[in-house]
């Protein structure tokens, strides 16, 4: 598949880091994910990982300038523009949108697809709630719809398994 350039556009839960994945094995673009980033900021205790923190426990959205600086980096990159990219839940505001064009301009680039993922409200919910995630390794599961063989434990690694801090129904109703 020839380079491209991909926006996936959808409310948390939409699947489209289920997506991402899938598709980034195929043509081997970069994955970028500004909740991925913002995570390992927060992990690593950097400034911005401090200052989004509050934001993100809460189910708000990380004020703009932040989210776009961070972003400018990664999209920077030489692999990034090399291989082309997945944007993974940026933008999420108009002003997001606008500034990812001027981030985009700067860099020579554009735009080759933007998918819009729509999935009701009732099932984004219990999506949401019921996701749980590997402490080792990138699997996802869904202990409705997806279960692993044994609670708790990876299928693919063994690793264990946990909840998403902001997967809690009230802040998954607050993202939503
Ligand atoms: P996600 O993993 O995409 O569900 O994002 C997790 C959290 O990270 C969100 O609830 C926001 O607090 C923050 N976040 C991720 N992407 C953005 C963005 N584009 N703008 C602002 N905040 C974001």
């Amino acid at each position: 598949m020839a380079m491209k350039n991909f926006v996936f556009l959808g409310a948390p839960g939409a699947g489209k880091g289920t997506m991402a994945d899938l598709l980034c094995e195929k043509c081997h673009c970069a994955h970028i994910s500004t909740g991925d980033l913002l995570r390992a900021e927060v992990k690593a205790g950097t400034a911005l990982g401090l200052q989004a923190k509050g934001f993100m426990d809460s189910g708000k959205l990380v004020p703009d300038e932040l989210v776009a600086n961070m972003l400018a980096g990664t999209l920077g990159k030489p692999e990034v523009a090399q291989k082309g990219f997945i944007l993974d839940g940026y933008p999420r505001t108009v002003n997001q949108a606008h500034l990812l064009d001027k981030a985009l301009a700067g860099l020579g680039q554009e735009l080759d697809v933007v998918v819009l993922f729509e999935v009701p409200r009732d099932l984004l919910l219990s999506r949401l709630t019921a996701r749980r995630l590997c402490r080792k390794c990138p699997a996802i599961y869904n202990v409705l719809f997806n279960r692993p063989k044994r609670e708790g434990v990876c299928d693919s690694c063994g690793g264990e398994l946990y909840q998403r801090s902001d997967d809690t129904l009230d802040t998954a109703e607050n993202r939503l």
